[in-house]
């Protein structure tokens, strides 16, 4: 088939696979030119592996530090009528090259708030193997059902009382007002169950009773705070609350677990989970353009990298007084905030594209999906089903 982006609001319905080929392999020869890691991270188990910032983390430590990857994700193969999602695709790339590089790379595809996912986990840790020595937490899902059977849905909502602020239309790249209305607890508490950390801890206690840990490992989650600008939406807001509950049982696995768990607060970036939180995008367009300007501007897998090198994720980590790693602390830098805050309060349909970085924000937007890749013939037939090596569906 001819495959074509079809986007609709804060999504992409296709995905092109060799335009996500394309992709992944960009992110590895990223890797690949920054050098050598320092570190001891030679088997790593990613849960969220196959996009966005867990993908850039499983690129990192195969490719970074040529460790043997066991991934998780939950993604839509293609049945031969539509394409599959764009994590299906980038996985059966990073497969492809990691074996070509001769490192161990398995995907196991399903629901990883399931008891069933992790214990096929444990399994396969068990079977090729042996223990794992970094566990990467980067789930970003709309709902999870807890081992009780009971569903629950996370919201994109404020708290406290309904909150109005600039919004870019993404429909037309005009800039709007847009309303968010206040969660009720119980949509504050589904958000926690489904984004804070009680499942992460969940896995930490299995992957720990199973004794497929080794000895010095550790594990990190990956947060987002923010500027003052999006705490309403974001770090006051329900999403807010289930990451504060992150941050607390990262103190709880380290103390009850007993094994050290990290929280790295990362930069806003255009992913699937982030594009569709109200407010965010134009916060996002604003910030690209002040941080490109200022030559400071990352994507996930320059984040990761640095995480891993600059900040030294696998021994000494460099921490802020709460124990976080900060990796916004270019997005937070004063001189960024400040110039930011300046331009949202002038900014306006008419002037939107001398203020912001739409043009960014979408070029990331279709990156992700596959599309907009340049060398890749757009009108070539392309066959949509690929299969990812280690996964036989
Ligand atoms: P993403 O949507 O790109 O990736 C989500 C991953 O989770 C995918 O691999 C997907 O397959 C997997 N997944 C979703 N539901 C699953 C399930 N039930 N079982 C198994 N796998 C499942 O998201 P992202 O933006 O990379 O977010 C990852 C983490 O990073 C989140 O915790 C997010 O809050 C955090 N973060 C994101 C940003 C940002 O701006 N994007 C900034 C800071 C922190």
């Amino acid at each position: 088939m001819i495959i074509k982006p079809r986007v609709k609001d804060y999504l992409c319905l296709t995905a092109h696979p060799e335009g996500c080929k394309k992709n992944v392999e960009d992110q590895i020869a990223y890797v690949k030119a920054q050098g050598e890691i320092p570190g001891d991270a030679k088997k790593v188990l990613v849960i969220g592996c196959s996009t966005g910032y867990g993908l850039a983390s499983r690129i990192v430590a195969a490719f970074g530090c040529h460790a043997d990857t066991l991934g998780i994700m939950f993604e839509r193969p293609s049945n031969g009528r539509k394409t599959a999602s764009p994590g299906w695709y980038n996985t059966a790339s990073f497969e492809q090259f990691a074996n070509e590089e001769g490192v161990y790379a398995k995907t196991i595809n399903g629901d990883a708030f399931s008891k069933e996912i992790k214990n096929l986990t444990i399994e396969t840790i068990k079977k090729d193997l042996g223990k794992v020595d970094l566990v990467v937490y980067s789930l970003a899902a709309p709902r999870r059902t807890t081992p009780d059977g009971v569903t629950y849905r996370s919201v994109l909502k404020t708290t406290g009382e309904e909150f109005t602020n600039k919004n870019l239309n993404l429909k037309d790249n005009s800039i709007g007002m847009k309303s968010i209305p206040a969660a009720t607890e119980e949509e504050v508490e589904a958000t926690v169950k489904v984004m804070g950390g009680e499942d992460w801890k969940l896995w930490m206690q299995a992957l720990k009773d199973a004794d497929v840990l080794s000895e010095d490992a550790s594990t990190v989650a990956y947060s987002y705070i923010g500027s003052e600008l999006t705490y309403p939406i974001y770090f006051e807001g329900t999403i807010g609350a289930a990451k504060k509950h992150l941050h607390q049982t990262a103190d709880e696995i380290t103390k009850e677990v007993g094994v050290k768990a990290l929280i790295s607060v990362n930069k806003g970036l255009v992913t699937q989970a982030s594009a569709a939180i109200p407010i965010v995008p134009l916060y996002m367009s604003v910030l690209y353009k002040v941080m490109k300007e200022n030559n400071v501007h990352e994507g996930c897998i320059e984040q990761i990298e640095r995480l891993f090198k600059e900040k030294r994720l696998l021994a000494d980590t460099i921490t802020d007084e709460h124990g976080w790693v900060r990796m916004d602390d270019l997005e937070l830098r004063d001189d960024i905030q400040d110039e930011v805050k300046k331009r949202w309060e002038e900014i306006n349909t008419d002037n939107v594209s001398e203020l912001a970085d739409v043009d960014g924000y979408w070029e990331d937007f279709y990156r992700m999906f596959g599309f907009k890749e340049e060398g890749i013939d757009y009108e070539a037939e392309t066959d949509p089903v690929v299969e990812i090596p280690s996964i036989k569906e």
